[in-house]
């Protein structure tokens, strides 16, 4: 039994299963899955992506605007932390630093000023922050330090840069969540922080409908294929896979409240 630490239902194509999210976790197997944490992209979709799952006992939500969505409403403070505790979000995010389509200097302090935003309402609701961060480590980890995130803890999804950084977070008190870029041949740098990261330290995740993992690469991504990280994990750790379930799953629940 595996746990999804980070998946876009709400980002699927629904009408090949009648638009009933049922049909779709049943067909994609994705109710053999322990638990799923469903996360928020940007801020006039999250109330249809809540209400899509509001009935799933085995999925929880965050709340929180990527980096890259820069056309939308950005929330303050006190807007993120009414919608976490009315929703019993459970994480706030993805937030973040994404500097690899960055248009301009107005993109670059407003996806800053954010990111300020996200870890302020993470510390005022006491729930771990999910950061996304992309050729911004710097700036990621100093505002992290800036803005005491490690008092609300949380996870660094999606790893895809060097162990030094994945170090820093480390000691900030973070996680490290691997998605399937983990499965990639070409993906030794962030093999090499699988390997090195603590057994306690580390999430799996799909961030599905993205980025499917090996052998479905270039495939439709399912919550369920977190098996095929697993895998990798469990190679490149040298472990069971039941163990690597295990702690994945002990860490997310020791992140989460769960
Ligand atoms: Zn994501």
């Amino acid at each position: 039994m595996f746990i999804d630490s980070h998946c876009h239902l709400d980002r699927v194509d629904l009408t090949p299963y009648e638009n009933d999210v049922d049909a779709y976790l049943e067909a994609t197997s994705a109710d053999l899955l322990d638990h799923l944490l469903c996360v928020s992209i940007d801020w006039e979709a999250y109330p249809a992506m809540r209400d899509l799952v509001a009935n799933q006992k085995k999925i929880s939500i965050s709340v929180g605007v990527h980096p890259n969505e820069v056309k939308g409403h950005t929330p303050s403070v006190n807007e993120l932390v009414e919608a976490a505790l009315r929703d019993k979000a459970v994480a706030i995010g993805e937030t973040g630093l994404d500097y690899y389509r960055i248009e301009d200097d107005a993109q670059l302090s407003c996806q800053q000023q954010r990111f300020r935003h996200h870890i302020e309402a993470a510390k005022q609701t006491n729930k771990p922050i999910i950061i996304h961060t992309r050729n911004a480590q710097e700036d990621t980890i100093k505002i992290m330090r800036e803005e005491e995130a490690g008092q609300a803890g949380g996870v660094l999804h999606c790893f895809t840069e060097d162990w030094d950084m994945a170090k820093k977070a480390l000691d900030l008190g973070f996680y490290i969540s691997f998605s399937g870029i983990v499965t990639f041949k070409n993906a030794k740098q962030v093999q090499e922080v699988a390997q090195k990261v603590p057994e306690d330290r580390f999430l799996i995740e799909t961030d599905s409908p993205y980025l499917a993992p090996v052998p479905m690469r270039g495939k439709p991504n399912y919550p369920n294929y977190v098996k095929y990280v697993a895998e990798k994990m469990a190679e490149l750790k040298g472990l069971p896979l039941n163990k690597v379930a295990d702690i994945s799953a002990n860490n997310y629940n020791d992140l989460f409240n769960r």
